[in-house]
């Protein structure tokens, strides 16, 4: 663990589905010794919860109301450094990523009270500085005056392989065409919704990671992070 003391900053990182954005935002996390949070499992708590209790989502005075009932947090693992995620206390960090919650997280993300009360908890996160958060709307909604913002990319085949992978590595037995369609789609919701739709901030770096490995990439944007942390010292 890094023993660094420098002033903290915010690091946002916003990019398509499944381009490695929470790993890049974890091993920062690790060698800064910054908080870290993977803001989709956020949203998919909330996916879970009206899946679980029956609560149609176009139904958007059901959801609003549910909001109320709904807490969603984090537990760190200090060996592996995972945020776990928890739902009213109950861990859930394996279920947020079945195949059900996947194929409707994105429609839920359009909705503006989910929003809403998802983005003040991240700025309550966000209020000591000292995190990394990987997301959609990072840079652009939730922390506009971050010190560091990352735009990830790469081609839809090669983040439709990178998920099959890993779902296949955790035991999720899905094909890869069905991989293929739900990362298609769910980048088609998220960049055309009509609330913070994703995008790049204008002020973002913009990494391809097609070619690029993790720890490649990494190095290269812990890099530009330890250029922002001194600026901001001055
Ligand atoms: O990052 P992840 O793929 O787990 O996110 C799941 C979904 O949550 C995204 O496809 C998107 O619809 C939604 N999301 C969002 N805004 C964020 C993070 C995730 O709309 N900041």
């Amino acid at each position: 663990m890094s023993t660094e003391t420098s002033n903290k900053i915010i690091i946002a990182i916003d990019g398509h589905a499944s381009c490695g954005k929470s790993t890049l935002a974890k091993g920062l996390a690790r060698e800064l010794n910054y908080i870290y949070i993977t803001s989709g499992a956020m949203y998919r708590a909330v996916t879970l919860y009206l899946l679980d209790n029956g609560i149609d989502y176009t139904d958007l005075q059901a959801v609003k109301k549910s909001l109320k009932k709904i807490h969603v947090t984090f537990k760190y693992n200090p060996t592996s450094f995972n945020a776990d995620t928890y739902l009213n206390g109950i861990k859930v960090e394996s279920r947020i990523r079945d195949k059900e919650v996947s194929d409707h997280v994105s429609p839920v993300s359009t909705i503006k009270s989910v929003r809403t009360f998802l983005v003040k908890q991240q700025h309550a996160l966000g209020k000591n500085k000292g995190i990394t958060m990987d997301g959609r709307d990072i840079g652009t909604v939730v922390f506009p005056n971050a010190e560091l913002k990352i735009f990830l990319t790469a081609s839809t085949t090669v983040r439709a392989e990178r998920r099959f992978k890993e779902l296949k590595e955790n035991g999720m037995e899905r094909s890869f065409e069905e991989v293929l369609q739900n990362v298609t789609e769910r980048d088609h919701i998220d960049s055309t919704r009509s609330v913070s739709p994703l995008k790049q901030a204008k002020d973002a770096v913009v990494i391809d990671n097609s070619n690029l490995s993790r720890d490649e990439q990494l190095a290269m944007v812990l890099a530009l992070a330890r250029k922002r942390i001194k600026r901001s010292e001055k």
